[in-house]
C-alpha cells in the first residue's frame, strides 16, 4: 500500500476491509433515493456499490513513523469479537489485517503508541487479541492512548466493546487516559471533535511544513461533503456532531491539510475543497 510522506514523517493506510455496507437511507435519515439522486452518478462505483446500492465503507488503520515513533491510529473491527452488528463484523475470523500491518514492515512488538479516534467497534478492535481464553494487548510494548471523556464514558455504559477492547488495556497497564487536546510532541496532537461520540478526537500529524488530519467518524462518507448537515443516525449527538463536522470542513477546505479518513472509499486520503455551498474532496 502506498507510502505518504509527510516531511519527517510517514503515513500509510492499513486496511482491513472495503466492502459496501449500508444503504445511505438507514445510515443518514436525509439520505431518501431523490435526496441521493443528484449525487448517485460521481460517487458510483467507488462510494455507491452498483449492484446494492449500498455505501462502499473501508475499515482501516493509519500507520505513522515519526523519526521517534511508530504509531497506529485506530485498531479495526478485530477477530472471534462480538458485536451486535452489522452482521459482517460479528465473530471475524479473518486476520488479514494483521498480515497487512506486518507487510507494512511492522510487528505487533514494534508499536509504540496506539490512538482511537473513538471507541466503537471498528475503532478499537485490534486493541486486543485471544490468547488462551484471554483478551490480551495485541501491541505489548505500546501505550494506548485515550481520551478521557470517551473512556469514561465508555466505561460506564460498559458493554462488550469495553469489556474485550479497552478494559483488559488499562488491566495491563498500557491505558493512558488524556485530555481532548493532548499533544504526545510537536509532531502530533488530538483535536476535540465531539458529536459522534461524547469524547471523539481528530488526531493531526504536522512535519516540516506538511500537514494532515485523522478525521475519524466526524464524517462517514464523500455524500456528507456535499450534505454537511446529513448526519449518522446513531451519533451521540446529532447538532453537535453536524457543527463539528462543518467546522472541520471550512478550516480545512482550501488548504493543504492532507484529510486522512476512516470511511471514504479507498484511497480514503485527500484534500477537502469547495464546490458551490458545500464541498467536494480531491482523492490523492
Ligand atoms: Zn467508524
Amino acid at each position: 500500500m502506498a507510502v505518504v510522506q509527510l516531511g519527517d514523517v510517514t503515513v500509510q493506510r492499513i486496511v482491513e476491509h472495503e466492502i459496501p455496507v449500508y444503504h445511505p437511507s438507514e445510515f443518514f435519515d436525509e439520505a431518501t433515493a431523490e435526496a441521493v439522486e443528484p449525487y448517485r452518478a460521481s460517487l458510483t462505483p467507488h462510494a455507491l456499490c452498483p449492484q446494492t446500492g449500498r455505501m462502499v465503507m473501508p475499515v482501516q488503520s493509519y500507520l505513522v513513523r515519526t523519526r521517534h515513533h511508530c504509531i497506529l491510529i485506530d485498531t479495526c473491527v478485530g477477530c472471534r469479537k462480538n458485536y451486535a452488528e452489522p452482521p459482517e463484523w460479528h465473530q471475524r475470523s479473518n486476520e488479514v489485517w494483521l498480515s497487512n500491518l506486518q507487510a507494512a514492515g511492522v510487528g505487533t512488538d514494534d508499536i509504540d503508541y496506539v490512538f482511537c479516534t473513538h471507541l466503537h467497534s471498528d475503532h478499537c478492535g485490534w486493541n486486543t487479541r485471544l490468547v488462551d481464553g484471554r483478551w490480551v494487548p495485541t501491541f505489548p510494548n505500546a501505550k494506548y492512548i485515550f481520551a478521557r471523556d470517551e473512556y469514561r464514558a465508555m466505561e460506564d455504559e460498559y458493554h462488550q466493546i469495553f469489556i474485550d477492547n479497552v478494559e483488559p488495556i488499562a488491566e495491563a497497564k498500557q491505558a493512558v487516559l488524556v485530555e481532548l487536546d493532548y499533544a504526545l510532541d510537536d509532531d502530533i496532537w488530538l483535536e476535540p471533535t465531539v458529536g459522534h461520540s461524547v469524547g471523539h478526537v481528530a488526531i493531526h500529524v504536522k512535519s516540516r511544513r506538511s500537514r494532515a488530519a485523522m478525521c475519524g467518524d466526524l464524517i462517514h462518507s464523500p455524500l456528507q461533503l456535499a450534505e454537511p448537515d446529513w448526519t449518522c443516525n446513531s451519533d451521540y449527538d446529532l447538532a453537535a456532531s453536524a457543527a463539528t463536522r462543518k467546522r472541520f470542513l471550512r478550516e480545512h477546505c482550501d488548504t493543504d491539510t492532507l484529510v486522512l479518513t476512516a470511511h471514504f472509499p479507498s484511497p480514503s486520503m485527500g484534500h477537502v475543497i469547495s464546490r458551490g455551498d458545500a464541498y467536494d474532496f480531491n482523492y490523492l
